[in-house]
């Protein structure tokens, strides 16, 4: 007897490669070491795991205002953004309203829509996967969503809005905007100065990408106090665990580690671009921390997993195309020497 609700019974799971090779730039994940020595440091703390965590998240949110510039009452915190888009979805749509994001874009939006019975469609980006705001602006207009989630820099493409150009979206709607910039910083175009100068913004950041924590799955959103009141009232007490909150809160308070690791993997992706255009291969331009290209080569991943490097294979509708995470200098150097050999 089938007890799944209606909305997902033609629901795909999001399937995550349980591959294991030494090489993994699979999931544009960061380095290993880069908050390593927090583990020791969480070990020797005083925390009190017997307590639930403080629910306002004040010592985090502190550090996140240090990051960011914007006070308690403007940030939410989550189990990762996926938790935070999820409750965005959850708190903002009713069944059978619209979201609209972009195509291709990060499949979880879908997911999130259809699980809420929420209509969803994907505006079209160009041949080339460049992003045209005119023709987002129209697809807008066209479909009257309620919800509008733009990834920028967008993954899987690595594209970018600029600024100005996320404006012209923004000001162009009543619909709210969700702004995912989870790999922004390794861009240069945030509109995170701004949020606050729209009634209709937020935007959602993760700890997972620059700073290198994608296993303490921690996530937040900057918005102004209306949105954060509406999306608190859906989010679960103590969403985020202390061991989480702890680290996020120390990794926060030492954010030049980040800084300088974003500008190493900044310079790795233009080398790794090159590269691979050197190759032959019609590799895209990207603002993150990935490379996203298309290749004729039968089974290329599994090639590259018979050499110990996992990277993204992409199907259906992107049919051809991978994914490879920027990785420290010697991953990289791993990558295009197995893909040489492979080419
Ligand atoms: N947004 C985008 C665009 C992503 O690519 C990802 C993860 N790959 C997420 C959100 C979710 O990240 P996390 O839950 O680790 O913060």
């Amino acid at each position: 007897m089938n007890r799944e609700k209606e909305s997902i019974r033609t629901l795909e799971p999001y399937v995550t490669n349980p591959t294991v090779c030494s090489v993994k730039l699979d999931a544009n994940e960061g380095d290993k070491d880069l908050y390593l020595d927090l583990l020791k440091k969480l070990g020797n703390s005083d925390l009190k795991l017997n307590y639930y965590p403080d629910d306002s998240y004040t010592e985090l949110k502190k550090e996140i205002n240090n990051y960011v510039g914007y006070e308690p009452k403007n940030i939410t915190v989550g189990n990762g953004s996926s938790e935070l888009l999820d409750l965005c979805v959850k708190t903002f749509l009713d069944k059978d309203e619209m979201i609209l994001s972009l195509d291709p874009t990060f499949s979880m939006y879908s997911i999130y829509a259809q699980v809420f019975s929420a209509k969803y469609v994907g505006a079209k980006t160009e041949d080339d996967f460049k992003l045209n705001v005119d023709s987002i602006i129209e697809d807008i207009q066209k479909n009257s969503p309620k919800l509008i989630i733009l990834c920028n820099p967008n993954n899987p493409t690595g594209s970018v809005l600029t600024k100005e150009e996320v404006r012209k979206i923004v000001k162009s709607t009543d619909a709210l905007i969700a702004l995912d910039e989870a790999y922004m910083e390794f861009g240069d175009e945030s509109l995170i100065d701004e949020v606050m100068n729209y009634d209709n913004l937020l935007i959602v950041k993760t700890l997972s990408k620059a700073f290198s924590l994608a296993g303490i799955r921690m996530g937040y959103i900057v918005a102004n106090e209306d949105i954060i009141n509406s999306i608190e009232k859906v989010r679960a007490p103590y969403n985020l665990n202390s061991l989480s909150t702890y680290i996020a809160t120390e990794a926060l308070r030492q954010k030049d580690r980040m800084y300088d690791y974003v500008k190493s993997i900044k310079e790795e992706r233009e080398k790794m671009y090159k590269t691979l255009i050197d190759l032959g291969v019609k590799a895209y331009k990207s603002s993150a921390n990935f490379i996203f290209f298309k290749s004729d080569i039968e089974d290329l991943q599994k090639k590259l997993i018979q050499k110990d490097v996992l990277i993204r294979k992409f199907s259906s509708k992107l049919e051809g195309f991978y994914r490879v995470s920027i990785g420290t200098k010697e991953q990289n150097q791993k990558f295009l020497e197995a893909l040489k050999e492979v080419i």
